[in-house]
């Protein structure tokens, strides 16, 4: 071998392990449509040595319908413009692939096109995925709509039930009434007592239904959002609660809080709940409750504090449900709504709701609102 011939050896032998390292099927197709090199993934796939590509006629390895495919791709390469296509090539160990296929012209020294170089990788399992996610994704916003249509069915219904069922309490109320003015002095001791029971009732069922009305108009309730001072919806709810505080020698303090967008009288009603809980639920001691916002992770983190009876840990995210209490309405009174509405509320602002607690020392409860952007 003389010089000039070992180095063209030399050459082709660094081009092949070139090639060869590539994580792709690398060939090099002449203008007649011939191989004259591919690398060994080429092999890989394809089954024909290295050695023996040169001259073997593309059409004739990859069949008509893969030439079909391909055949406006080389003459744009052959024209001398670089093009790519995406397209299924058979491996013959793996099956059917999806490559993404590039052709990029080959110019030689007089700017005419030789031949063009070929690279396909292999992206089936980046499409699997893609195919996967987007599945996931239509899956979860059917389950989304479907989640979305039953709420609101629900709350068209408790709205409904709530709304018709207060007319016949009203009479239960009104006849009771007038039992008691008209016949209530003809009541034996028993019989007095048991229409205690039926007023108690009636009062504690009225209760729970001007609850759930109040739950289930929630959404509907307000559509456009404010910039909201919670300073002045603290303040309110202290004034609604006057006499509840009075009764129960109170303090209630607070740190400054900030503004939030959002739904004022929402806002009202679940500092409200939160705060006549903490009062409520109290020990033997003067009740102690602080309200404090503080800025976390791009939105505000609020607390209601309590030094009250604490809450059993057994009791866990249930007490969030609808008509969920673990008190005799004799011991303390309630409905077990007025948390199920704070979830809602936070709900309806893209928060999150969640408490801490320790029996026979207190509880937080914590509540997240976004910030208002300056
Ligand atoms: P209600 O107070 O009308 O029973 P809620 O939905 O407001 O209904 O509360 C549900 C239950 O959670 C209450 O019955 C009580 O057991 C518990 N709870 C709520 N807030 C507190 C609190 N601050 N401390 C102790 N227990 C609480």
């Amino acid at each position: 071998m003389n010089n000039l011939e070992e180095q063209l050896k030399s050459s082709k032998d660094r081009l092949q392990l070139l090639v060869d390292c590539m994580p792709a099927i690398v060939a090099y197709i002449d203008h007649r449509g011939k191989y004259t090199l591919c690398n060994t993934e080429h092999y890989n796939w394809f089954g024909i040595p290295v050695d023996e590509i040169e001259g073997v006629d593309f059409a004739e390895l990859h069949g008509e319908h893969v030439c079909q495919t391909l055949q406006p791709f080389f003459e744009k390469a052959l024209l001398g413009e670089q093009c790519s296509t995406e397209i299924q090539l058979p491996h013959r160990l793996r099956g059917s692939r999806i490559c993404n296929m590039t052709f990029t012209p080959h110019l030689n020294d007089t700017r005419i096109v030789d031949g063009f170089c070929v690279l396909a990788t292999d992206i089936t399992d980046n499409k699997r995925a893609e195919a996967l996610e987007e599945k996931k994704k239509i899956e979860l916003s059917k389950a989304y709509r479907q989640a979305a249509s039953s709420n609101m069915e629900l709350e068209q219904f408790a709205y409904v039930c709530s709304h018709d069922l207060q007319e016949p309490l009203r009479m239960i109320g009104a006849y009771a009434n007038l039992l008691d003015t008209q016949y209530g002095n003809l009541f034996d001791e028993k019989a007095g007592t048991y229409f205690q029971y039926i007023t108690e009732g009636t009062e504690r069922m009225q209760l729970m239904i001007d609850g759930l009305l109040e739950y289930a108009k929630l959404r509907s309730s307000e559509t456009t959002q404010n910039m909201v001072e919670m300073q002045d919806v603290l303040h309110k709810a202290l004034k609604n609660l006057e006499l509840l505080i009075e009764e129960n020698g109170a303090v209630i303090t607070s740190d400054i809080l900030p503004k939030i967008i959002g739904h004022p009288s929402q806002f009202l009603l679940l500092i409200q709940n939160l705060l006549s809980n903490a009062i409520k639920y109290r020990r033997k001691k003067k009740p102690e409750v602080h309200v404090k916002a503080e800025q976390k992770d791009g939105e505000w983190l609020f607390s209601v504090q309590d030094n009250g009876i604490g809450i059993d840990p057994r009791h866990g995210e249930c007490i969030f449900d609808l008509f969920q209490r673990f008190h005799r309405p004799q011991e303390i009174s309630g409905t077990g709504i007025g948390l199920a509405v704070c979830r809602k509320i936070i709900e309806n602002h893209d928060g999150k709701l969640w408490y801490e607690s320790e029996p026979g020392r207190g509880t937080t409860f914590y509540f997240t609102l976004q910030s208002v952007e300056d």
